[in-house]
């Protein structure tokens, strides 16, 4: 029987196994091209335990079954996370209700799209402050299952901050509640006879282990921000406590499927003053970036001249995205058009936004940031108000999108599109990366997180050459050694899937590489959830996924 049949006798909710609608689920934002066998919308949590139970059952009878289950929510991941070959369980058509409030924190089902978490919450003034530059098009989902970060980064941190409690269906097809455990609350577990109390005993066993601990505290990420491989040195040390919805964010739904989430809030705070900053060259983020991170400001972003002159080519477009029309977006990039005819396009913009509980406040310290920065001979603007920063944001949030949807003849291609070092080297790296990439030819730009060391770079390529696998492969590798000699992370926010799972042990290194095996064996004994995605594939496996295929290179799956 098909599975498409199989699985409609089980499950409630929607199954799709043939015509157009699979072409949709073959691509996320990532580079790959992957066509799903099925596509279940499960109903509810019922209809996942179905599944997780079906596919257990299929893998345990034949180990060798090309069956496994694979979560999606929006799909805008950019490293083909919810790309699979089998079944995609769409989570935006059933699971996607706010379930409610409860004094600063919110409860909601992994489908709902974060532009309308966003508006309950805001209704009570709360905010979930790790949203993504892809807010209004990503669920709260995806971002606790890629463990996503954005503007607010500095400050707030990652989505993992703000995960406080998972529902989950894990390998056992039961639902289960995870949450950080401590004192006599994780004693009690970890003496339960029961699926979950084995869960905890292993888990706690594995970070307890002395020798394990001394690996995981060597060879941890030491930038601020990481979402590569399992978060072993976050969840706790095993015995004082423990925390499994941790463990869970991040892992890309390869240890199970989230069904719900809880979520701890902020008070945002409502007024902003920017500094704008015009480097002419890369070294000076020597002296500037130590000198703004002192004012600690709320966010601290950057966009690089390729960046400028995209913005210039879709100026329409970008108008269109702040809601103003062309003459007035026109007139506001005035003061940049003349500095740019008089001075050039400058090679980078960097951006520190101040957020305060006044406008007096967020103002004065933009202003004061601006005066040291004067001082330095750096040259810089302050934009006064929330209004006068929204048109570098735009440019920041907008260029990857842009670039998608409106470059003819080249396609955007996401792999080198997340790493981080620490944020004081960049002026020291930023110039080897550029001389990496200029060995080919290659048009990119450069936007990120300056703050923290983000950076995502992202590379157009001619779909037609038949070279492009070969120089992803190749650049990938030169960054990404660059990355690590600077004892970086190839991954701050987007995640490994497809694209950086080959590169997780290189990073993590041959020791800490094994214990994510293990973690992933306690959890997914019989691989159901989401293979080849943290561990087990090589860039040799992935090549036959690249979205490539008028180039020859691999024509896609059928
Ligand atoms: C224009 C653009 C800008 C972006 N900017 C940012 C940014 O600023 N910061 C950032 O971090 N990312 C960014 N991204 C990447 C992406 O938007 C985020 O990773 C986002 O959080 C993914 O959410 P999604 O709903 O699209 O998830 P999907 O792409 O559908 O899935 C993401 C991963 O989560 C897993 N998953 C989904 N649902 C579940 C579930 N219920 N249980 C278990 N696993 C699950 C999937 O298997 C997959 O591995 C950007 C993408 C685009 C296109």
């Amino acid at each position: 029987m098909a599975l498409g049949e199989e699985l409609r006798k089980i499950v409630r909710g929607e199954v799709t196994d043939s015509g157009e609608l699979l072409e949709k689920y073959a691509r996320d934002a990532s580079l790959f091209y992957v066509k799903p066998e099925v596509v279940v919308a499960p109903k509810d949590a019922a209809d996942i335990q179905a599944l997780v139970r079906f596919v257990a059952e299929k893998r345990r009878t034949d180990p060798h079954a090309h069956v496994s289950l694979t979560a999606r929510a929006a799909g805008t991941d950019m490293s083909g996370g919810p790309l699979t070959d089998s079944i995609v369980l769409d989570t935006t058509a059933h699971l996607k209700n706010f379930i409610g409030l409860a004094g600063m924190t919110a409860t909601v089902e992994p489908g709902m799209y974060f532009r309308d978490f966003d508006k309950e919450t805001k209704k009570q003034g709360l905010e979930l402050p790790s949203y993504t530059a892809s807010r209004e098009l990503c669920t709260v989902g995806g971002m606790a299952a890629n463990n996503s970060g954005g503007e607010k980064n500095l400050k707030y941190g990652k989505t993992a901050r703000y995960v406080q409690e998972l529902e989950m269906v894990l390998s056992d097809g039961e639902v289960h509640t995870l949450k950080k455990l401590e004192g006599e609350e994780l004693e009690r577990k970890l003496a339960e006879q029961s699926y979950e109390g084995d869960l905890y005993r292993q888990t706690a066993a594995l970070v307890s282990d002395p020798a394990y601990q001394k690996i995981i505290q060597e060879h941890k990420p030491t930038v601020e921000k990481n979402s590569s491989g399992y978060a072993l040195w976050d969840i706790g040390d095993g015995k004082t406590s423990l925390n499994l919805a941790r463990l869970m964010v991040g892992a890309q739904g390869t240890l199970g499927i989230i069904t719900k989430i809880k979520f701890g809030l902020v008070h945002p705070k409502p007024y902003s003053a920017m500094t704008v900053m015009f480097l002419n060259s890369l070294s000076e983020l020597g002296e500037v970036v130590p000198e703004v991170l002192k004012y600690s400001p709320d966010s601290f972003e950057s966009y690089d001249d390729h960046t400028f002159h995209l913005a210039v080519k879709y100026f329409p477009e970008f108008a269109a995205q702040m809601k103003t029309g062309i003459i007035g977006l026109g007139l506001s990039f005035l003061p940049e058009l003349f500095m740019a005819l008089t001075g050039g396009v400058p090679k980078l913009v960097l951006m520190a936004e101040f957020r305060a509980h006044s406008q007096q406040e967020a103002l004065g310290k933009a202003e004061q940031l601006s005066r040291e920065l004067k001082a330095k001979r750096v040259n810089v603007r302050v934009a006064k108000n929330e209004a006068a920063t929204r048109k570098y944001w735009t440019v920041r949030h907008e260029s990857f999108n842009l670039l998608r949807k409106k470059v003819r003849g080249q396609r955007t291609a996401p792999f080198i599109d997340d790493f981080v070092v620490n944020p004081l080297k960049l002026s020291e790296f930023l110039p080897k990366l550029e001389s990496l990439l200029q060995q080919y030819d290659m048009t990119y730009t450069i936007a990120g997180h300056v703050g923290d060391g983000n950076f995502h770079i992202i590379p157009l390529v001619d779909p037609t050459d038949p070279t492009t696998a070969k120089i992803i492969d190749e650049l990938s590798h030169k960054v990404y050694d660059l990355v690590l000699e600077y004892h970086g992370s190839i991954s701050g926010e987007h995640n490994d899937g497809l694209i950086r799972t080959p590169y997780v042990e290189k990073m993590f290194g041959k020791e800490m590489y094994g214990l994510f095996l293990q973690i992933n064996k306690i959890f997914d004994p019989l691989d159901i959830f989401n293979p080849g995605k943290k561990i087990t594939s090589y860039f040799s496996d992935v090549l036959q996924y690249l979205d490539l295929p008028k180039g020859g290179q691999v024509a896609p799956k059928e």
